[in-house]
């Protein structure tokens, strides 16, 4: 037969139609010589910290043979023990803590336990661009309003956009990124008195304190930790990726009453945290004194570096993070890239005019001045 048999057409992906033409996310790794665009803390572990990592993960070595243990209580008693330390609440146990692979992941856990199809999310914009992706990934409605001008947050605004939507969950990053903005404590409570009937067929608004940066809080600026006993809604997520300068051993986690860790121990794949992270986690931390002398000068650095913005004649929202969100610039991407030609990676996030910098080293903040005099 001389008939050639038609080539087999390649079987077409059933990719969902809301994902086919999305990109992955994430902010562009270029290799670039002043990283000032994801918020790392600039310094390494120390020595020290390297040795009890080491140390820790030749222990785990020898059995990793086994699963982990996968309620990882060590870590959470001691997660326990350093959010007691850091912000002086009692109380806490490993009860109400819980963990995963970055706050990233403890809040895709949040909402593929509380959110869902037919179910809504909600957040302020500007805010963190990590948001409508957990949502989208877990079939939850996503519904962004809006902060004022100024970025802060009008509790009354909040609460009748909570009372429509009636979301699941509320996400609300404290500080906030972009902006370095922390909600002050009596909004978070009108909010989570609302939020007790406000959620779907009359239950409760899960309220989520995204607290990544909470370590740079300015002095007198209370964590939502303080208020955690009386909200069984309410859950506060930290992560390891900031403060600890641990961003590449991907640990974050959160503080909450012990029935909704408890929802989220059903949604985690099994052994979700592998035996070599819960063993780095527990080494780092046993030296949270040392974290701790770092984070105090960064937020030195930073508080300096908004003086010379402003000096600058420019605008830097007042920060509560290891970031500043500055400009307003008229045309922002072309700041951008004249610092990225001088060798600095800034962030363009934010509403339009405005770039996001991370407090780096004494040494990284001084270039990243100089290339900024260039620049404007
Ligand atoms: N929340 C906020 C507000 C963040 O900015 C970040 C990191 N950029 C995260 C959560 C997630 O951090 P990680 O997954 O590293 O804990």
């Amino acid at each position: 037969d001389a008939r050639e048999a038609p080539e087999p057409r390649a079987p077409r992906l059933p990719i969902r139609p809301e994902l086919a033409h999305e990109e992955p996310y994430g902010a562009p790794q270029l290799d670039v010589p002043v990283l000032l665009n994801v918020n790392e803390n600039p310094y390494p572990p120390s020595e020290a910290v390297v040795a009890s990592i080491a140390a820790a993960v030749a222990r785990a070595a020898h059995g990793l043979n086994r699963y982990p243990d996968r309620e990882f209580r060590a870590l959470r008693t001691a997660l326990a023990a350093y959010l007691e330390r850091e912000s002086g609440v009692t109380g806490l146990d490993a009860d109400h803590l819980w963990a995963a692979n970055g706050s990233n992941e403890v809040m895709l856990h949040l909402l593929q336990a509380f959110g869902g199809p037919g179910r809504t999310a909600l957040s302020f914009a500007p805010t963190y661009s990590m948001y409508p992706e957990y949502a989208r990934d877990t079939h939850t409605a996503w519904v962004a309003g809006r902060r004022e001008d100024d970025f802060t947050l009008d509790p009354d605004v909040a609460i009748a956009l909570i009372r429509e939507v009636r979301p699941a969950v509320v996400l609300l990053p404290s500080p906030n990124n972009p902006t370095g903005t922390a909600l002050p404590l009596p909004v978070v409570e009108r909010i989570l008195d609302v939020a007790r009937t406000s959620g779907p067929d009359g239950a409760a608004t899960v309220v989520v304190l995204d607290e990544a940066y909470a370590e740079f809080r300015r002095a007198g600026v209370p964590s939502a930790l303080s208020i955690l006993a009386d909200h069984p809604h309410l859950a506060v997520t930290r992560t390891m990726s900031k403060a600890f300068g641990m961003a590449g051993a991907r640990v974050g986690y959160l503080a909450a009453a012990p029935a909704l860790v408890d929802a989220l121990r059903i949604v985690r794949l099994p052994y979700h945290l592998s035996a070599v992270t819960q063993a780095v986690a527990l080494a780092a931390l046993g030296h949270t004194d040392e974290l701790m002398a770092q984070v105090a000068s960064l937020r030195q650095e930073r508080d300096a570096l908004a003086v010379w913005l402003q000096e600058r004649g420019l605008d830097a929202v007042a920060s509560d993070a290891n970031f500043i969100l500055f400009g307003r610039f008229s045309d922002r991407h072309a700041v951008w890239r004249r610092l990225l030609d001088a060798g600095i990676l800034v962030r363009e996030v934010g509403p339009d005019g405005w770039l996001r910098v991370t407090v780096g080293t004494p040494e990284e903040t001084a270039a990243f001045r100089a290339a900024l005099t260039q620049a404007i």
